[in-house]
């Protein structure tokens, strides 16, 4: 490991903790210890919002193309070096290379979108009620902002809330997640080649929120909140938010409807499900949880289903053809062998899956097989709760109405997937659906350009195209008189 992955990033210099503390990063596939690194604490924090509001002022009033440049840069430097940054996440988050590059490429694809979007923040001018008056409209950079990230994607989700921050003028401080730390490390060393000041982005990993959330909440200097995580802590946030009216943007949880009629286009429906089910082991916040099939052609699809996912390859992440590497760490796959149990005992048959895998090699780690499972109800804890992880459930339905009715029937509104040839139902479909993101025909919703993001408890604001600028951005009414 290169030796500034065991510090903290700030002020543009890699730098111990103040306390000296240090903690383990473990690679999931084998329980290894990758290497211990500075563990950030209240003091670290502190001095990260500090410097973050030192270089706010001067990186809000560069031009819009020298911003825009640096972003550039970056994501050009971190392209040349996308296999080694690729192999960093499968070691510390155990998903295959391909889909660590898959994911780099994605995220640096947002730093790239940015890059150009940074140019575009326009303002507006509006007619003004008397003849000796102007009225302007002009978007401003907030002020300091603070990305709290997950660990299922562990380059990504901080790559899409930095290129918009830096995009709208903001700098940032960065507090990853604690299993997956690296990843963000990385991210400072190519943002720092390419010229980014210092203090612009401060990167804080700590091994427990609690040691440095409290300061981060705390601190009226901190404009903007991005977090990125579990329903449970958004809602957290949000309370304690409210003592210094921070601008949030909460990406939350979620549990994705997949919904196959009886008109679809069953070989594309069957790919896409397996695409958006296995991603990531199926630990994404859009993976298709709860999978809805028509009456009449469920026999046949879920057939096709257990024969697809049963020829799937577990393994190490880092070797080459594996599809499916192990989930993030013990009570991962302790929350899924539950959410199996609890429908097992409710009536619902396992046809493939249902437990870790034998083989030898793979027992340090913390593998699950991908299963299927028959006869799944809306009583089940496996469709009310994110399973997280590589199971799919399947849902026998009869009819359109009861169908939409029992896919908003949750708390979640992220992301809703449906497949059928009708098009007067696509349009009633997607209008119908109560979710953030519809995917009709499509199990593949990323792209830069579009509006991400939830409603209902999955959360508020939008990442993605200039929506996810404006998350950064205060709107200033100019009245101008006398003229
Ligand atoms: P998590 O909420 O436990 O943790 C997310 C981050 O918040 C981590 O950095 C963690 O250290 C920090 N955190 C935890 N408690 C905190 C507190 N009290 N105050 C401040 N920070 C705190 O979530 P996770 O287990 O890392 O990620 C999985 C969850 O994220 C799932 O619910 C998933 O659906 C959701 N998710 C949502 C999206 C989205 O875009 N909507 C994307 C990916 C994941």
């Amino acid at each position: 490991m290169t030796d500034y992955l065991d510090r903290l990033f700030i002020d543009g210099e890699w730098q111990q903790s103040s306390s000296g503390e240090t903690f383990p990063v473990v690679n999931p596939a084998d329980g290894s210890e990758l290497i211990r690194i500075a563990d950030g604490d209240a003091e670290d924090m502190t001095r990260a919002i500090d410097g973050a509001e030192a270089a706010q002022a001067d990186w809000a009033a560069r031009p819009a193309l020298e911003r825009s440049q640096i972003l550039r840069r970056a994501a050009e430097i971190a392209r040349a070096d996308i296999d080694r940054l690729a192999a960093v996440m499968t070691a510390e988050h155990g998903k295959p290379l391909a889909q660590s590059v898959g994911e780099l490429d994605y995220g640096l694809g947002f730093i790239e979108w940015f890059a150009e979007e940074a140019r575009r923040a326009y303002g507006t001018t509006i007619p003004s009620t008397s003849r000796d008056k102007r009225i302007l409209a002009i978007p401003q950079a907030a002020g300091v902002s603070v990305a709290i990230t997950p660990w299922n994607f562990p380059s990504l989700q901080i790559l899409r809330k930095l290129g918009a921050a830096l995009a709208a003028g903001c700098s940032m401080v960065v507090k990853p997640a604690a299993l997956t730390p690296l990843s963000a490390l990385e991210i400072g060393r190519f943002f720092s080649e390419a010229g980014l000041p210092a203090g612009v982005l401060q990167i804080v990993p700590s091994s427990r929120a609690s040691r440095v959330s409290p300061t981060i909440m705390a601190d009226g200097r901190v404009r903007v909140l991005s977090f990125t995580g579990s329903t449970e802590v958004g809602k957290i946030l949000m309370r304690e938010g409210a003592t210094t009216m921070k601008r949030l943007s909460l990406e939350l949880g979620g549990h994705a409807p997949f919904i196959v009629f009886d008109d679809a286009d069953v070989d594309l429906a069957l790919d896409q499900l397996i695409a958006v089910k296995m991603r990531n082991m199926g630990q994404t916040c859009v993976s298709a949880n709860r999978v809805f099939v028509q009456r009449s052609i469920a026999p046949d699809f879920t057939r096709r289903l257990v024969e697809r996912l049963s020829a799937m390859r577990i393994g190490f992440g880092s070797e080459e053809g594996v599809e499916v590497g192990p989930l993030i760490e013990a009570s991962a796959v302790e929350k899924v062998e539950s959410h199996v149990a609890d429908a097992v005992a409710s009536g619902a048959t396992v046809l493939t899956g249902g437990k870790r895998p034998e083989a030898e090699e793979l027992g340090r780690g913390h593998f699950y097989e991908p299963t299927v499972l028959a006869g799944a109800t809306d009583d089940m804890l496996i469709a009310r709760d994110e399973t997280f992880g590589p199971v799919a459930p399947i849902f026998e339905f009869d009819t359109e109405e009861e169908v939409v009715r029992r896919a908003n029937n949750s708390p979640y509104g992220l992301a809703a997937y449906f497949f059928t040839r009708d098009v007067n139902r696509v349009v009633r479909v997607s209008e119908a659906l109560e979710y953030g993101t519809v995917g009709a025909n499509d199990g593949t919703i990323s792209a830069v350009q579009a509006p991400f993001g939830g409603v209902k408890e999955s959360g508020i604001g939008r990442e993605g195209g200039h929506w996810g600028v404006e998350e950064y951005m205060d709107v200033k009414y100019i009245s101008l008189a006398g003229l």
